[in-house]
């Protein structure tokens, strides 16, 4: 019965907003983004009971900065936090995810936090690998395991679409190299960087991936350990303070739970020890957050009581 009525207000949930849409508009600074459908809307929640999805739960679309929480955990893996550390601040910007202002204002010259661009892109230099292919290879594999769907992979158009047009990122990166925030080739390390935010995903996968978020790094079907409960907790506090960007203030304040977004429209949700969601909708506000993304979580939050704080 309650899994008859989680289901119901899922549906609930996607026909009330769908509409909504039309006040967001999809990203088109990635040429490839631009063509997907602005009407798409999907919800998934994976609970210890099971997967309830309404909508658009099938639809894939590319993971872009919701590869970011991933990435850092994998770093965090290979390196420990204080080499982490050493490389990204713990501190929120306030500035929109692809500035760049305050990278020459920081006294080392050092990204503020891994879900920014800057900072996604030193993460993306530190995943150890022999060789670019290697890394890439590392990062599938661990999205892969964490989303429980070896069948995901990266979509080539889109990665191609953002190397062509990814000059804002190439300075980012340029400029991280001149500050030796790494020592690579930047045009290597951005490799990494744009397949690991092509990799192609939809709305179970994410809220797959949450649920593993929620209990600290455990598989709910296995109970197996995949990462450590430490490194599940940093990255649920960047998500907190960073993951919405310039609109993680807002969002804590009115949702209230650990989120990362991208601007594929994809919004990965944690419910801390009890709930894994996933939310699609390519309909970006100003932020680069998925406009119907939010509302449904918002809903979702005050329904079930879910806010953290
Ligand atoms: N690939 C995108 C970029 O680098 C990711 C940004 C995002 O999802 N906010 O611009």
């Amino acid at each position: 019965a309650a899994a008859a009525k989680m289901h119901d207000y899922l549906n609930q949930l996607v026909e009330a907003y769908a509409p909504a849409a039309r006040q967001g508009r999809v990203a088109t600074y990635i040429p490839e983004l631009a063509k997907v459908d602005p009407d798409g809307i999907g919800i998934c929640v994976r609970t210890a009971e099971g997967l309830y999805c309404a909508g658009d739960a099938e639809t894939k679309f590319t993971i872009q900065s919701v590869s970011k929480p991933m990435a850092l955990i994998l770093a965090l893996m290979d390196w420990g936090p204080d080499k982490i550390f050493e490389k990204v601040g713990k501190e929120p910007t306030g500035d929109p995810f692809n500035s760049m202002i305050r990278l020459e204002t920081h006294e080392k010259h050092k990204p503020f936090n891994p879900m920014i661009n800057a900072g996604a892109i030193s993460i993306a230099a530190m995943i150890k690998g022999d060789s670019t292919a290697h890394k890439i290879e590392r990062l599938l594999g661990f999205v892969r395991k964490i989303a429980h769907n070896p069948n995901i992979e990266i979509d080539q158009r889109v990665y191609l679409s953002e190397k062509e047009t990814g000059h804002r990122n190439r300075s980012i990166a340029h400029f991280l190299r001149a500050m030796k925030n790494f020592d690579q080739d930047p045009d290597e390390v951005l490799e990494v960087y744009f397949s690991q935010c092509s990799i192609s995903l939809n709305c179970s996968d994410l809220s797959n991936m949450a649920m593993v978020l929620a209990l600290d790094g455990k598989c709910y079907v296995t109970g197996e350990q995949l990462f450590p409960v430490e490194y599940a907790k940093i990255a649920k506090a960047y998500m907190v303070t960073c993951g919405m960007y310039d609109g993680s203030g807002e969002f804590a304040i009115h949702v209230g739970l650990p989120a990362k977004s991208g601007v594929g429209g994809g919004i990965m949700a944690v419910s801390p020890g009890q709930m894994g969601i996933g939310v699609y909708g390519p309909a970006l506000d100003p932020k680069g957050n998925s406009v119907v993304g939010i509302k449904m979580l918002k809903a979702l939050s005050d329904t079930y009581n879910l806010n953290i704080f």
